[in-house]
């Protein structure tokens, strides 16, 4: 299948050629011809199985159809849980929309509301929100979410772990029922299965490498190693690893600065990123990562949800995730759209009954090395 057997036009189809995208993923096979038509649709991928284009490119198609002349009102809003998340659905937009006259805005907290503001008065077609900020400003009268005609919702399940779903519902009741919801999420636990059935119409699903398969292009690796070694561990394998660029993983915000501050102690370049760092902290140490101005990104799970880095070759848990799903996430940080990857868990012993519920979902026994 190409891009071009999908009936898209001509504009996309160049830009998906510059972006050097050879051909569609399942996922993008499987949602484009369906939203395109104007189906609901109920996807369940996460990320790295490109879905944010499986539902920008189709909606950008049927925008450039329905520009109005005179001034924007907002038709299409992407909700999603992190403001990474957020600027990623940005930069997809700003990619394959290129040549396209559809507008865009993209809100989420943490920083001034003014530039988000200024830029919501011109009026735009297109809003990209976290739901705390969308709430904000549409109290404050800066967002009119009547005339909205497509819906998508990505990360619903992030949503219920992050404890937004409260919102979303707001949200929900604000926008028309007469509209167009294109429901994302990775894994589909039950509160999450009532939300899509009760806001999606007749949807077709779509569903694309389910959490225990998704991990098949990822090398998994299981090191015991104690709290006290864990440190030197982490510090030989990745100087052993030859890799450029390395995402570890904590569980907490401050086992991440504790990890990037003895790699820069041992001189290798590493940054810290999570929730207690300004947006544009954050912002920097990611470009550093891409641009490998540092080699090693340690992040928390919630602010790495949105990382998307296509060369990423090693994932290292440096702490096991209590919750199984988090590490079918953290791992997908690598082996992403086709490439392979090495995923490294250190493991204690208090942790050891994590990666029993890990292999359970995986449905594999993840193996065993030792240094
Ligand atoms: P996503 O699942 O949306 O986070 O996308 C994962 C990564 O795959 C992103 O870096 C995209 O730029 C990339 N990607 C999306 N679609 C394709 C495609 N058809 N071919 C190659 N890479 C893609």
């Amino acid at each position: 299948m190409t891009f071009s057997e999908l009936s898209l036009i001509e504009p996309i189809l160049t830009a998906l050629e510059k972006k050097g995208y050879k051909h569609p993923t399942p996922i993008q096979n499987k949602a484009i011809p369906h939203i395109l038509a104007g189906r609901d649709v109920l996807g369940c991928a996460q990320t790295g199985t490109g879905k944010t284009a499986a539902f920008a490119i189709p909606i950008l198609q049927i925008l450039d159809k329905n520009i109005p002349s005179q001034k924007r009102s907002i038709s299409t809003l992407i909700l999603t849980p992190t403001r990474e998340l957020a600027i990623q659905i940005e930069e997809n937009i700003v990619d394959y929309g290129a040549s396209l006259k559809s507008s865009y805005c993209v809100i989420f907290g943490g920083v001034s509301q003014q530039q988000q503001t200024q830029k919501l008065r011109k009026g735009v077609d297109i809003l990209i929100a976290t739901p705390g900020r969308l709430l904000d400003l549409h109290q404050q009268g800066f967002i009119d979410l009547r005339h909205i005609k497509q819906f998508v919702l990505d990360e619903a399940d992030r949503m219920l772990d992050m404890g937004f779903i409260h919102d979303v519902k707001k949200i929900i009741q604000l926008i028309p029922k007469n509209r167009q919801t294109l429901f994302f999420s990775a894994t589909m636990p039950k509160t999450i299965q009532q939300l899509a059935n009760s806001i999606l119409n007749n949807p077709v699903t779509v569903t694309v490498a389910p959490v225990s398969s998704a991990t098949e292009k990822v090398e998994q690796r299981l090191y015991f190693s104690e709290k006290e070694a864990k440190k030197d561990t982490l510090i030989r394998l990745v100087n052993e690893s030859n890799c450029d660029s390395v995402l570890v993983f904590t569980r907490t915000k401050h086992g991440a600065d504790k990890v990037a501050r003895f790699l820069n102690k041992v001189k290798i370049t590493a940054a810290a990123i999570h929730g207690n760092k300004t947006q544009n902290a954050r912002q920097k140490a990611l470009n550093d990562f891409k641009d490998g101005k540092t080699k090693v990104l340690v992040a928390t799970d919630i602010v790495a949800r949105g990382i998307d880095i296509v060369e990423l070759e090693l994932v290292v848990n440096y702490e096991i995730p209590n919750i199984a799903e988090t590490y079918v996430h953290r791992i997908g940080r690598t082996g992403r759209a086709g490439k392979t990857g090495l995923a490294i868990s250190l493991c204690e012993t208090t942790e050891k009954p994590y990666v029993k519920d890990i292999e359970k979902i995986l449905g594999t026994k993840i193996p065993v090395f030792s240094l």
